[in-house]
């Protein structure tokens, strides 16, 4: 992409009413813009990102064997009347009559869908395990809206749902998502720590928020500090070797990590030494949950089990707030100059600068670097804007592209460009086929 025929309004003023860094930048870096309370939309350069976290999503989660689809966003009121919850939810749910005076509602999240879906299809046990999902919008009212993205009223979800016969083949499939999970925010270059974490009024242990640590983070989580120091790096897994996936669950969440809704200072003190223990702030970037049959057996979501009885199944609910992600990766990767981009999402692999624009040799050499760059398969994105150096500079540090590829007439006379880490300030002359060969290396590590 050449900066001259894109569309990044980029901010000059820090927005007055941003109260976190990463809705200040994001605002500045002209990613969003805000609709309504809550409500934003998502320009060309915030699409980009929030497109790749879709991606990453996706890919995670169909290695894991779960199945995308599609649910709409306009739900009847009718199968929520079924499960109780139409009465239960409160203010949070918008409400919408159509002309026929019809109840609808936009959906805050869709087990009842999901579980309509699967009644209407699936009747033994033979179908099983089947664990379906999809990446939608989704609205809640929320009383306080704020720090942009983190908290929207119309905020993008990616909520999967688990069929199992039993208990214990759903308590599969929940580590299974623990362990999908895990590799889908390190690709993201998050640490995101699973925590114990509220069953609400369903109860029981099972269900584990993945919390991002950050100052603005809106939850308050205590732990071990132990557990900052696991990675789950590029080891190999096979998500349907049950021992496997258990052994990961259990080497991430037997240590101390929980949300205040269910510390106990009494277990904290008497399973963490001292040295080890922290209490800080944390944003939830996703949720798992096995739920049994809270859903299936209102709703009539029964298989026959194989042995002449019909039982209702097994479910569990897993989501990632693939929105409020772009602003926990903010929020945990940014300078005081702006945004700095983990390579697995960044919106353009690399910036081109280009110091003396309208000067043949640096037009040139810029053009041979844009067009051996898309040849291998990268997007750059090419500063050909008629503007200061430091102006330029400025605009890529405030965006946070994570490499930049500096060129300007001095170091063309010595037949080099300059290679510059956004994250490190580090940079290094070398040939532009060189500079090229570098970004390919570095993007085919991760
Ligand atoms: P919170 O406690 O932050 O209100 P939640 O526990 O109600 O969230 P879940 O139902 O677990 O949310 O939804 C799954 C994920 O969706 C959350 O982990 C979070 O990352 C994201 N999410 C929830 N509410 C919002 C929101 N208002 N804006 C943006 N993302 C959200
Ligand atoms: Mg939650």
């Amino acid at each position: 992409m050449r900066l001259t025929r894109y569309f990044l309004p980029v901010l000059k003023e820090t927005p007055a009413d941003a109260q976190i860094v990463s809705h200040r930048l994001m605002l500045r870096a002209g990613m969003i813009k805000q609709a309504s309370a809550g409500i934003y939309s998502w320009l060309p350069l915030g699409y980009r990102v929030l497109r790749n976290i879709e991606r990453i999503v996706h890919e995670e989660q169909e290695r894991a064997g779960h199945i995308p689809m599609l649910m709409p966003t306009l739900q009847s009121a009718d199968l929520w009347r079924e499960s109780g919850r139409y009465d239960d939810y409160g203010e949070e749910m918008l409400r919408i009559r159509d002309r026929h005076d019809r109840d609808m509602l936009y959906g805050p999240t869709n087990e009842e869908l999901i579980t309509d879906i699967f009644r209407s299809h699936v009747t033994s046990y033979k179908d099983l395990p089947l664990t379906l999902y999809h990446i939608q919008w989704k609205f809640r009212d929320e009383i306080r809206p704020r720090f942009g993205v983190m908290r929207g009223r119309e905020f993008l979800m990616k909520d999967g749902y688990n069929f199992d016969v039993s208990k214990e083949a759903a308590l599969h499939a929940y580590n299974r998502h623990l362990v999908s999970y895990l590799r889908t925010y390190e690709r993201m270059g998050l640490q995101a720590i699973p925590m114990r974490a509220d069953g609400g009024p369903i109860g029981g242990d099972y269900t584990h928020e993945f919390l991002v640590l950050a100052e603005t983070g809106e939850s308050e989580v205590f732990y071990d500090s132990a557990v900052t120091d696991l990675t789950f790096g590029d080891r190999e897994i096979d998500y349907d070797d049950v021992a496997q996936c258990q052994g990961v669950l259990e080497e991430f969440t037997t240590r101390y990590a929980r949300t205040d809704e269910t510390h106990d200072e009494g277990v904290f003190h008497s399973q963490v030494p001292e040295e080890r223990r922290r209490s800080a702030r944390g944003i939830e970037v996703g949720q798992i949950f096995y739920f049994g049959t809270k859903y299936s057996e209102p709703m009539g979501a029964m298989v026959d089990d194989g042995q002449g009885g019909r039982v209702p199944v097994h479910m569990g609910s897993h989501g990632i707030g693939v929105s409020r992600l772009l602003g926990a990766i903010i929020e945990a990767s940014h300078d005081d100059k702006g945004i700095i981009w983990p390579e697995g999402v960044t919106p353009f692999h690399v910036g081109i600068v280009n110091l003396r624009q309208g000067e043949s040799a640096t037009d040139a050499a810029c053009e041979g670097l844009y067009a051996g760059l898309k040849a291998r398969g990268f997007d750059p994105l090419y500063d050909d804007r008629d503007e200061r150096a430091g102006a330029k500079f400025a605009t890529m540090d405030l965006i946070g592209l994570p490499w930049r590829i500096t060129v300007g007439p001095r170091g063309i006379e010595k037949g080099v460009v300059e290679l510059t880490s956004r994250r490190t300030g580090e940079s290094e002359e070398v040939s532009a086929e060189a500079a090229v060969e570098r970004i390919a290396e570095i993007y085919d590590d991760r």
